[in-house]
């Protein structure tokens, strides 16, 4: 094992800080003895800096996190890379900004070569556990492939809704869930030193708290899921006290971007770039109370994480890593608590010597590949906030911090310094070697669309105009109502979306993810003579779109036009090998068209896939039992039933099988499971 001078001397000093500053904290054992701190990351989606009480909140949400914060340094002007769960977690993980990590937007899997925390972290000797929120940092089934990479116990194992689900039973799980979950696995932990990362997605829309905060927040519910994410944060701390491990551990937590709540026009966030999604809460809790209670108001980026992390924990920092460690600033600021100017003239210094704060740099991809519009970059740099676009943007945060008067027309020479350094920022952080892969697949497209935003699991729309496209500020509406759209057709309300659709499209008649979802909405309203012009167009004009082909396939197959719907079928499977609710399609095609064994074998990949499809073991179940194979069909129609146990088909065909196999009395249980379910359904 490596005894880094750097960390044994850092340790001798938070033993004396920490006896200094707080004076009466008793120091467990472990913690002194330990050579190497535990970590506990907490990331908090789309919680607003305003909202928290230790950055100036009088709306009382945040008792937990301000108890914490009392412990903790406190960044005042902490700022997100990418307003969008993955990618910003790419950059809070990996130390790196999107352009060198290639993790833009959604589905884009992180490289094995990019350093990742978790990764160094393990290799140094910790104990990694994830416990995340959401279907979006699922590495398996989601939009997170590689975010596992050096991780023991990555917790997820989210997947698509089925019918009747409610979102907390498919793609996304509440915080009193997760933080249940990672506190099962500390107390069972094994020993050595640990790096806990807990995810909570609650902050997110649709906002929906869980009761006494869903009453208690009716008019505001984003504030209510606020108040709630913070008494899980006070389970997790409580939990940590419990066994021993607060005082001793690094704690950091942060928002991984805001919500606009309609500033600037947008309601949600990923397309702008303004303060309200990019400004983020951010607390470091250095371990032994060393630095409690500091402020520190230069702006930090959270692509500074990773080398804060790693120099605390005493591993070195990789090269390619691209932010700044804090703990410089987190110790200046410390040393001169009544003096922040010392910290911010002299912020992000790696070398010990005074330097002038840095320019911090975000971006957003997200506009260009969901809707063909021009990315956004931008840099915070002085008292400024700029943002390239073909309108660019230029306000003084300090005298107009709502970024409301764009003084770019006024002050073209700034304006023209501020654009030179956006593109010079973009290059600078480039990856020389990393092919950035430009597509997302089809199924993951239908997940984001089931979250609420906009993908096509197509690249023609967006790749072929890298540099041109819309301003996204002249077109926010349209981003918004394709968020509620999506919204609603994923809760099945078609009816409501429909209207919304053909709003986008009288703006934007060429949007084809809005004739897709649209055709989508009226397919599953039983209508496919308007659905089938919109989902052929979609698939005429993006024609590598595995979505598209799959949800023409459905709508054909609906109308009873199994030969037309098979090659869809078969082109999306070609597109999305993964993808397990096309293969079932196409063996759903397939059993009906007579080529039975080819359906077998499509249903054989669905559930090596996902050995929990119902549809899948109902089918292959059926056809072998059909066959007289039924011993093989056995055991996938009792998972059917197992899986969807109110369906009157699995328990209606298990008993056949049953019969068949000689166990009556197994068949009448299931006839009777059958017969209570119907008549439960027809009283
Ligand atoms: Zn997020």
């Amino acid at each position: 094992m490596n005894i880094h001078p750097r960390r044994v001397h850092l340790g001798i000093c938070w033993f004396f800080a920490g006896l200094s500053i707080t004076g009466v904290v008793a120091f467990s054992a472990d913690a002194l003895a330990a050579p190497r701190p535990n970590i506990v990351l907490i990331t908090l989606d789309t919680t607003r800096a305003d909202r928290v009480g230790f950055l100036g909140s009088k709306l009382g949400l945040t008792p937990n996190l301000d108890a914490l914060a009392q412990h903790s340094t406190i960044f005042t002007r902490a700022y997100a890379v990418v307003p969008l769960t993955t990618a910003s977690h790419a950059a809070i993980l990996t130390g790196t900004f999107p352009e060198f990590n290639g993790v833009n937007d959604f589905g884009k899997p992180l490289p094995a070569t990019v350093p990742y925390l978790p990764a160094l972290l393990s290799e140094g000797g910790y104990h990694t556990a994830a416990f995340v929120g959401s279907l979006v940092l699922d590495p398996i089934g989601g939009t997170a492939p590689g975010f596992d990479r050096g991780f023991a116990t990555y917790d997820a194992g989210f997947r698509m809704r089925r019918k009747g689900e409610d979102r907390f039973q498919a793609v996304e799980r509440r915080g009193g869930d997760v933080v249940a979950r990672a506190i099962k696995w500390l107390n069972k932990r094994p020993p050595g030193p640990f790096f806990l990362w807990v995810h909570l997605y609650d902050a997110h829309d649709p906002y929906d708290p869980p009761e006494p905060y869903l009453t208690r927040f009716a008019g505001s519910p984003y504030n209510g899921e606020i108040a709630y994410t913070d008494a899980c944060i006070g389970k997790l701390i409580a939990a940590l006290r419990q066994a021993g491990l607060y005082d001793g551990a690094l704690i950091a937590v942060m928002a991984d971007h805001g919500e606009g709540l309609g500033q600037h026009g947008e309601e949600t966030h990923g397309i702008f770039l303004y303060d309200e999604t990019i400004h983020v809460p951010l607390l470091v809790k250095m371990p032994l109370g060393r630095s409690a209670g500091r402020r520190v108001e230069s702006r930090t980026s959270l692509v500074d994480i990773t080398p804060t992390v790693l120099e605390i924990a005493g591993i070195p920092v990789p090269a390619a890593v691209q932010g700044k460690s804090l703990v410089k600033t987190i110790e200046r600021t410390a040393a001169s608590p009544g003096n922040l100017k010392s910290a911010q003239s002299e912020a992000r210094g790696g070398s010990g010597t005074a330097v002038p704060e840095q320019p911090v740099y975000s971006e957003t991809d997200y506009p260009r590949r969901a809707f063909g519009w021009r990315a956004l970059r931008s840099v915070r740099t002085g008292k400024y906030l700029f943002i390239a676009a073909p309108n660019r943007e230029l306000y003084d945060e300090a005298a107009d911090p709502e970024a409301s008067h764009n003084l770019a027309t006024a002050s073209p020479a700034i304006s023209d310094t501020l654009s030179a350094q956006v593109a010079e920022l973009h290059r600078r952080f480039a990856n020389p070697v990393l092919a950035i892969p430009t597509e997302t697949d089809a199924q993951q497209a239908e997940q984001l669309n089931a979250l609420g935003y906009v993908s096509s699991g197509s690249s023609t729309a967006a790749e072929s105009k890298k540099e041109e496209g819309a301003d996204p500020k002249d077109r926010i509406e349209i981003a918004n109502l394709m968020h509620d759209a999506l919204m609603e057709v994923e809760d099945g309300r078609y009816e409501v979306a429909v209207p919304q659709l053909e709003r986008v499209l009288a703006k934007e008649p060429q949007m084809t993810v809005a004739q897709m979802q649209l055709g989508i909405a009226f397919a599953r309203l039983k209508k496919p003579d308007q659905a089938l012009p919109l989902l052929r167009s979609a698939v005429q004009r993006q024609p590598d779109s595995g979505m598209a082909h799959y949800e023409l396939g459905l709508a054909l197959f609906d109308t009873g036009d199994l030969q037309s719907a098979a090659p869809e079928f078969s082109f999306a499977v070609a597109h999305a090998p993964r993808w397990a609710d096309a293969h079932f399609s196409l063996a759903a095609v397939d059993a009906r068209i007579d080529r039975v064994p080819e359906a077998l074998a499509e249903l054989t990949t669905a559930l090596e896939l996902n050995p929990d499809h119902y549809r899948a073991n109902l089918l292959r179940g059926r056809i072998l039992s059909l066959q007289g194979h039924t011993a093989e069909a056995l055991p996938d129609l009792e998972k059917a039933a197992r899986v969807e146990p109110n369906s009157v088909e699995a328990h209606l065909f298990l008993a056949e099988a049953y019969s068949q196999a000689g166990q009556q009395e197994a068949a009448q249980r299931e006839r009777a499971a059958a017969d209570r379910l119907k008549a439960a359904s027809h009283p």
